[in-house]
């Protein structure tokens, strides 16, 4: 039977947990009645994780569907493939490591019954991490409200209900460095937020170390602004205007028969100053053009090296 609703976990490394995020999962959708799939992203694990998933699906084939990916892609691909494999006429994507508590769901579900597409949980109270995440967290969201030209809204991260039409055009955005928090608000679509509590995570540690999180504000900024491109012209009139005026006092200097500021301190800093702004261009420069490398290739987003669905039919 077509589920109605599908419920998609990107899963990495997570043995310690996904039995109870599945029980947990499992509780609340029956409560809703309706016919629902579980969709679970195994991410290039290494641990038991994969294994663990595979007996989910063993045990309960008819709600639990089991992706796994050929390596490590990251947390937005899998996020992504879930999405393209869900059925549900609402899908709901979800962190599997129970920090966001799958409870919310129902209230997400009420929302989309009252006719919104996107329903976004929104972090009313975070619990148990640590100041540096917090810090940076909040300073990516700034910082992206500042760059960016779409309106992401603060505190929802990636845990939220989306309905059919807007997969359908998410599925048509291919993109490779994806920044599904972005186009999501780029979509449109009527969108509402769920106030929610999120929890210290129960068990494992967070698989987002700074690297990728810097990678992804990265992937945010470029893929939705063009203002570090346009940084360039500005300070080269900064740099040239900052060049006209120092000419300008020295040759004042000069003409007063003095001649302060010269020497070769000023002109080494002048070159650092400016060759550095340089190579801080190019480096802005080479982002966007990997990115657009990237994009070229059309290379698969992912790799699926294995599905578990009862129906057992590889494609969508
Ligand atoms: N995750 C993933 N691939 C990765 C990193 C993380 O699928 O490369 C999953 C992880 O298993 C979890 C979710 O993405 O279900 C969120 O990761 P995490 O809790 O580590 O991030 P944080 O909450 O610390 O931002
Ligand atoms: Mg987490």
């Amino acid at each position: 039977m077509k589920p109605r609703f599908s419920v998609v976990a990107p899963i990495y490394n997570e043995e310690s947990l996904v039995e109870e995020f599945y029980r947990r999962v499992h509780a609340v959708m029956e409560s809703l009645g309706e016919p629902w799939e579980l969709v679970l992203v195994d991410d290039g694990s290494h641990d038991r994780s994969p294994d663990l998933l595979d007996q989910l699906h063993a045990q309960d084939p008819e709600h639990v569907v089991v992706l796994h990916f050929a390596r490590n892609f990251g947390h937005q691909l899998a996020i992504t493939a879930g999405m393209d494999y869900a059925r549900g006429d609402a899908v709901i994507v979800i962190d599997a490591d129970l920090q966001d508590p799958p409870e919310v769901i129902a209230d997400l579900i009420a929302k989309w019954r009252e006719g919104y597409e996107v329903v976004y949980a929104v972090r009313a109270e975070r619990e148990g991490e640590t100041w540096f995440k917090l810090f940076t967290a909040n300073l990516f969201y700034r910082l992206i409200q500042i760059l960016t030209d779409v309106t992401i809204p603060l505190e929802a991260g990636d845990f939220r209900l989306l309905d059919r039409r807007v997969i359908e055009v998410l599925r048509q955005m291919r993109e490779s460095h994806r920044f599904v928090r972005g186009m999501v608000p780029w979509i449109g679509f009527r969108q509402t937020g769920v106030p929610y509590k999120r929890f210290a995570r129960t068990a494992g540690e967070s698989k987002y170390p700074f690297h990728k999180m810097f990678r992804l504000a990265l992937d945010a900024v470029t893929g939705f602004s063009l203002l570090p491109l346009k940084l360039a012209t500005w300070l080269g009139t900064v740099a040239v205007l900052a060049g006209l005026i120092l000419a300008l006092i020295l040759l004042s200097f000069r003409l007063n028969g003095s001649a302060p500021l010269a020497g070769q301190g000023l002109t080494a800093s002048l070159v650092l100053f400016v060759g550095g702004i340089q190579l801080w261009i190019a480096g802005i420069l080479g982002e966007y053009l990997g990115r657009i490398y990237d994009e070229v290739r059309h290379r698969p987003l992912y790799i699926v090296r294995e599905i578990k669905r009862q129906e057992n039919q590889l494609t969508n």
